[in-house]
């Protein structure tokens, strides 16, 4: 049969981490924590589903979770976006993205990405009949150049896709980014779709620059975000959208025929959960640590290590010890050595090789520890 996509075969992080399973490898590819969420979470769930709460949950999401999403909104970002008609509950940030591009990407439009970029963005563009216009980052700190993004928007452009804090890279965005985009769309009618899965996960002190925060960028904006990500529940698949009453008109008009609705005892207890402020509030200075720990075990290697402003992500450069590609060298890296992870070209559309692996530090301290010591005797 004719394929839609023929150039797309399967994603990275099942192939990294069947490799990982078959090599008994630790796995520090795709990203997720190997510790538990809140025994509480699972306590409220739990409640839930014996009170019966198991059946189809409103299209949009649990109106609950909606209210707290809003509240959370407001409180951290200064903007109270209308539960009814702004917040949109979907199947973690990978529905919430393919609803956004499918619902605003006519054929022909350019959506301008921002490369590495994350691996469902261009196949969802792609089969919405548009057109990907990639910018590189400028390595090695991954920062955006400007000027580049502004040489590829003409009357095309439909949207622009921006990701921070960055997967893979763990680059954050800053307030002045975000006041150079905001300058660069205006007087356009260029959308932005902001994947900011990672909104809590920002180091250093610094600040989350979500286009929430931004009155110009919210009014065109689709910001999307995971409970997957803080609440250490990837399995999941929780995520939402914030995005202006016509935007969030067209998002649901996707997410309705895509999934419907999400599960619902797990919307319930993320309710109820939300309230507990200090579980994100904490979690930069939980994931800070574990970045802080994995870049000093990594300090006596031959890995070339610049810390993560944000992300539960660190990029670590081989080149002092492979000229192998990036591919070839984490696969044989899993088989030899036992450690697996992400090879950073395969999100670019050239598959660019700038000899980066990305390593996942949500882990625990031991699984660390342990990875750690492979890759120091590499
Ligand atoms: N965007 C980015 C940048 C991500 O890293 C992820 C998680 N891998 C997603 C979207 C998808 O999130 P979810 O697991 O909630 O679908
Ligand atoms: N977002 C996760 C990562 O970047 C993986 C999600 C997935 O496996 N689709 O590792």
């Amino acid at each position: 049969p004719s394929s839609k996509l023929p150039d797309i075969t399967t994603t990275i992080f099942t192939v990294m981490s069947g490799l990982a399973t078959e090599h008994r490898a630790i796995n520090l590819s795709q990203g997720f924590p190997d510790f538990n969420c809140p025994e509480e979470l699972v306590e409220l769930v739990t409640k839930y589903m014996r009170a019966g709460f198991n059946q189809y949950a409103p299209m949009p999401g649990v109106l609950q979770l909606r209210e707290k999403i809003s509240l959370k909104t407001q409180l951290l970002y200064g903007y109270l976006p209308d539960p009814e008609r702004e917040v949109t509950v979907t199947s973690g940030a990978t529905e919430a993205l393919f609803a956004a591009i499918a619902a605003i990407v006519k054929p022909g439009d350019e959506v301008v990405v921002l490369e590495p970029c994350y691996d469902s963005y261009i196949p969802a563009i792609r089969l919405a009949g548009g057109i990907p216009v990639h910018v590189p980052l400028v390595v090695p700190d991954f920062h955006i150049d400007w000027n580049l993004v502004k040489k590829r928007i003409c009357s095309r452009t439909r949207a622009i896709i921006i990701n921070t804090p960055h997967n893979p890279t763990g680059a954050v965005l800053t307030h002045h980014d975000m006041e150079t985009l905001a300058n660069i769309i205006d007087g356009t009618d260029i959308l932005v779709i902001s994947d900011e899965v990672y909104e809590h996960m920002v180091f250093d002190g610094d600040l989350h620059s979500s286009v929430l925060r931004h009155p110009s960028l919210r009014e065109r904006s689709i910001a999307i975000s995971s409970f997957g990500k803080t609440y250490h529940t990837t399995g999941w698949k929780i995520g939402y959208t914030i995005a202006p009453p016509a935007l969030t008109v067209e998002l649901r008009k996707m997410h309705q025929f895509l999934t419907f609705s999400t599960v619902t005892p797990m919307q319930l207890a993320l309710a109820d959960y939300l309230d507990q402020e200090d579980h994100y509030l904490q979690l930069p200075a939980f994931y800070q640590a574990k970045r802080d720990l994995f870049c000093q075990l990594l300090e006596p290697s031959r890995f070339q290590v610049f810390p993560s402003s944000g992300t539960y992500f660190q990029l670590a450069r081989y080149e002092a010890i492979s000229k192998e590609h990036d591919l070839e060298f984490a696969k044989r890296l899993t088989r030899e050595i036992g450690v697996a992870a992400i090879p950073v070209s395969v999100f670019y559309h050239d598959k660019t090789d700038n000899k980066f692996l990305r390593f996942c530090f949500a882990k625990s301290e031991e699984t660390l520890r342990k990875a750690a010591e492979r890759l120091v005797a590499l």
